[in-house]
């Protein structure tokens, strides 16, 4: 699995990750729970690769990552926002990992169509993003980031800009497409009722720290401190 061990991390002198500290399992569901600003996009941008850890180590399967290049680390990765190129059809977007990992035409085929199949958009491959509605457009996300079969998925705030129907829809495709693909989630969101429903475990943060870790019903039953028993009973 993949392990995180006293990660610290600043932007100039500020220090936005303190000692953070976590273990995922394979094929479990993690999901980093905090206020704006607790620094969950950072420490995902820390594991993808996108931003240098300053202490601390990452290792998956024993072996440290932090030498590897984003693109050497297999992770498949959903942004805040859709970030799907406009000028690419639903297929173009998610073969471009493929692409870019010089993969054949008839293999690349095959992949797009299963990662489509997978996230339920058969038949909306010609169109372009701007032609699907907000939902399909993070489906075309989602596709894009398995469509390489990474070694996990970390998902930044997938379903924020979803309205709350469609979150729902998607929060249940979110469920379904873990079981199936049996790889380890690593999922951001501010929503608690979200974090509740989805998540095997949930890590709390607030202002760069770790605040407590454990399974939802656990946290609810016995929060560890005033800010996650104040954090967990507020509704959104
Ligand atoms: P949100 O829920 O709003 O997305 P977050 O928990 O993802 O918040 P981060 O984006 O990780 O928070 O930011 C953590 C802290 O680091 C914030 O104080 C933010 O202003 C700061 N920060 C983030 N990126 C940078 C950067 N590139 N340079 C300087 N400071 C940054
Ligand atoms: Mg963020």
């Amino acid at each position: 699995g993949l392990r995180i061990s006293a990660v610290s991390k600043s932007y100039g002198a500020v220090e936005v990750l303190h000692d953070v500290s976590l273990d995922v399992r394979p094929g479990s569901f993690v999901t980093l729970l905090g206020p704006s600003g607790s620094g969950k996009s950072t420490l995902l941008m820390c594991i993808a690769g996108f931003e240098a850890v300053g202490r601390g180590d990452i290792t998956l399967d024993g072996a440290s990552i932090l030498e590897l290049p984003p693109e050497r680390r297999d992770f498949g990765m959903v942004f805040q926002g859709y970030a799907l190129f406009p000028h690419l059809s639903v297929a173009e977007n998610v073969a471009f990992p493929l692409s870019i990992r010089g993969m054949g035409r008839a293999e690349r085929e095959r992949r797009v169509a299963d990662a489509l199949a997978m996230v339920r958009l058969e038949g909306l491959s010609s169109r372009l993003p701007r032609q699907l509605s907000g939902g399909q457009q993070q489906r075309v996300a989602l596709a894009r980031a398995i469509v390489f079969s990474p070694r996990l998925l970390l998902l930044d705030e997938p379903l924020s800009a979803l309205d709350r129907g469609l979150r729902a829809e998607m929060q249940e495709e979110l469920k379904r497409l873990h079981g199936e693909l049996g790889l380890s989630f690593i999922y951001v969101t501010h929503d608690q009722e979200e974090a509740l429903f989805l998540s095997d475990q949930v890590a709390i943060l607030n202002h760069g720290r770790i605040q407590q870790i454990g399974p939802p019903e656990a946290l609810y039953a016995r929060p560890v401190n005033q800010f996650v028993a104040g954090f967990l009973g507020r509704s959104n």
